[in-house]
């Protein structure tokens, strides 16, 4: 086995900026080398995720060898601490076990590492996991991590080898690292472009084409999929390795602002209030006034930067400033009039005398200046996604932000493809008459209706027909005009189908996956594909199942997902909501992992939820009124057949809980 090749990531804010307050990162290095590593790359990031998980993934691009990447830092609980937010998504598979164990060592010299929050996984060839910032405990991970040659037994089973060489050091405990993974989908991994927007010089990677040559006549297609079959894990871990969120524009606070995500950190300019001001409509006082008849002085009669002459009091509305001299504010409740001024006619124009009933201590009614926002607060954080609900726009104008920093959200482009298909609006066919009617292109209006409800701008492509040249026309003016491309149709196995090969032969773009492992949904189709003018540029590309409602369901799993992401949402709130169900009705297990579309209905000992029916692909009407998708795990060889009813899953959200009602009800 050749010399174990080792990457450390230091993840420290401070670190970043003064090399020498890295403390970890050097105690990692030394006793990686110590152990026969060599350390190829030493890196120090700030806690910013785009920032660790770029540096991960040029390290982790294959052909770089590098065996394992340890960093230290940011996984804790402070609110920068995003060590495991911005690797975790990058993982394809995970290392539970790893974790177990650094959280054993550490946990047998403090309760306090319960605090940590590590992560372990590989990434291609690549294992990576966190450590925590502390040289101590950075120190008793690291001990626990080579006692026996875990990770070097992990690294050599990662490699391909058969971990022989340090198995017998294990003694059988080789049941925590499963020897048993396919690596029959690495070569695809083998041409992913990881967007090398800095470096310029990428060394050209071989190719792979899978798709089938489109010019050879039915007989020569293939028969069965050349497509690795990704589990949905999988898949959503590959959307978003290869998704980067769009550029930022300036936009001023309007409402149009919602669905935008801060790309700035706001500040309060000033106090909020700027001054003292009152929180109830009265008078502002002395509190060394005493009960009595005072004369009544206003905003018209007396400015507020002298000092209240005594004998008189100041009528203050709700929000109002205190005039200089006073510090307190007696409601009017508390008051009673003794006089007022009349005009001609004997009518009432203003208060002249209002006796005053009760004694107010210092400050009752005041607000004080800065009580709401002090000057210089972080109002809103970069990464705050502006809701529809309104709290954030309200927060940006109250602090009296005019314009702000966003990440610029995705242009959609949707195609439908099928010479079968007519547009419900303008039905005319694209193909001679063969007798049989066709059918209504059901996705483009769907998806177009779904994508303006989640706040995407659409641009619709029109339909496609069955031909090389008809679909890379139109997928090029999409590229052209839209940020993200969804076509639907066109990508299983018949010898009409030609999104695969015009994306890969044609567009000259990458499958990063051609199948997934999911009801409905198998042939869900991943591609980036570079810009003609500018191949650093590449276009992330959607080729859903023509199916309607398999296209909609892999829309809301797969797509809105990758939307978010290139909206600039935080990794982390990019994916659906998940919330545990009650099946109303026993639900059948498949051999793939099942999204069986349902009504989940909040009710007094938790949500329910109700099947909508017939779940076949065709069958767009499964989704009408489905708030949720019940994930009903993949069917096991000796596992149960079915979940019964009354038997819970986990469900992702589609819609509000709280609109739903069952059928029939
Ligand atoms: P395909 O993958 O193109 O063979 O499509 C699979 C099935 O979905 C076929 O029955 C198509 O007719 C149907 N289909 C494809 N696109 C649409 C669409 N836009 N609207 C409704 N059905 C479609
Ligand atoms: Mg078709």
């Amino acid at each position: 086995m050749s010399k174990l090749q080792a990457a450390v990531l230091t993840v420290s804010d401070t670190a970043s900026k003064d090399a020498s307050a890295d403390r970890s990162g050097p105690s990692v290095r030394d006793i990686l080398t110590t152990n026969g590593y060599e350390v190829k790359f030493h890196g120090i990031v700030p806690d910013d995720e785009e920032t660790i998980r770029k540096v991960v993934l040029e390290w982790t691009a294959p052909g770089n060898g590098v065996d394992l990447i340890l960093t230290t830092g940011g996984t804790g609980f402070g609110v920068r601490d995003r060590t495991p937010e911005a690797i975790g998504p990058l993982l394809q598979r995970q290392a539970p076990g790893l974790v177990h164990l650094v959280l054993d060592a550490s946990l047998k010299h403090t309760a306090l590492a319960a605090l940590s929050r590590p992560i372990a996984g590989t990434i291609n060839n690549t294992l990576i996991l966190t450590l925590p910032g502390s040289v101590k405990a950075v120190n008793e991970n690291m001990e626990a991590l080579l006692a026996g040659g875990v990770l070097a037994h992990a690294v050599e089973l990662i490699r391909g080898g058969s971990g022989g060489s340090t198995h017998n050091a294990l003694q059988g405990s080789e049941h925590t690292i499963s020897s048993s993974h396919s690596h029959s989908h690495n070569h695809l991994h083998h041409h992913h472009d990881h967007h090398h927007h800095s470096s310029g010089h990428d060394v050209p990677k071989p190719r792979y084409i899978l798709s089938h040559d489109p010019s050879l006549p039915p007989p020569a297609r293939h028969r069965v999929s050349p497509y690795p079959l990704f589990s949905p894990n999988e898949a959503v871990g590959t959307i978003f390795r290869e998704i980067r969120t769009l550029s930022t524009e300036k936009k001023q606070v309007t409402p149009a602002l919602k669905g935008h995500v801060l790309a700035e950190d706001v500040y309060a300019p000033q106090d909020i209030p700027f001054m003292h001001t009152t929180s109830a409509d009265g008078y502002a006082i002395r509190s060394s006034d005493k009960p009595g008849i005072y004369k009544v002085v206003t905003s018209s009669t007396h400015k507020l930067s002298d000092v209240l002459p005594e004998g008189t009091i100041y009528r203050i509305n709700t929000g109002g400033p205190l005039p200089a001299g006073t510090d307190t504010v007696i409601m009017v409740e508390d008051t009673r009039l003794v006089s007022s001024m009349k005009d001609e006619d004997g009518e009432d124009l203003e208060e002249a005398e209002v006796e005053t009933l009760v004694e107010i201590p210092v400050g009752e009614n005041v607000r004080a200046p800065g009580s709401d926002v002090r000057k210089g607060d972080l109002a809103l954080q970069k990464g705050q996604i502006i809701h529809g609900t309104g709290g954030e726009i309200g927060t940006l104008v109250f602090v009296g932000r005019k314009e702000v920093e966003v990440y610029r959200k995705p242009i959609v482009a949707i195609l439908s493809t099928g010479n079968e298909l007519l547009d419900i609006q303008n039905p005319v066919s694209l193909t001679k008459a063969d007798g049989w009617g066709g059918i209504w292109d059901t996705n483009r209006p769907s998806l177009h209706a779904a994508l303006e409800a989640s706040g995407y701008e659409v641009l619709d492509l029109g339909i496609a027909a069955d031909t090389i040249e008809a679909h890379v026309e139109i997928i090029k003016q999409g590229l052209n005009h839209a940020d993200v491309i969804i076509t639907t149709g066109g990508t299983s196995m018949g010898a009409s189908d030609l999104l695969k090969p015009v994306i890969e032969r044609t567009l000259n773009g990458t499958i990063h996956f051609g199948r997934v492992k999911v009801k409905p949904g198998k042939p869900t189709t991943f591609a980036t594909i570079p810009m003609e003018d500018n191949p650093e540029l590449k276009k992330p590309l959607f080729a859903l199942p023509g199916n309607p409602a398999s296209a909609l369901v892999m829309f809301h799993i797969f797509v809105l997902p990758a939307l978010r992401r290139l909206a600039g949402w935080p990794v982390t709130a990019c994916q659906l909501p998940r919330v545990q169900v009650r099946i109303n009705e026993a639900m059948k297990l498949d051999p793939r992992l099942e999204l069986h579309r349902a009504i989940l209905r909040a009710e007094k000992d938790g949500i329910t939820a109700y099947s909508t029916g017939g779940q076949r692909s065709s069958r767009v009407a499964s989704l009408c009124g489905a708030n949720g998708l019940v994930i009903l795990p993949a069917k096991v060889e000796g596992g149960p057949e079915q979940i019964d009813a009354g038997g819970t899953a986990d469900a992702f959200l589609i819609g509000e809980v709280h609109i739903a009602t069952p059928p029939g009800s």
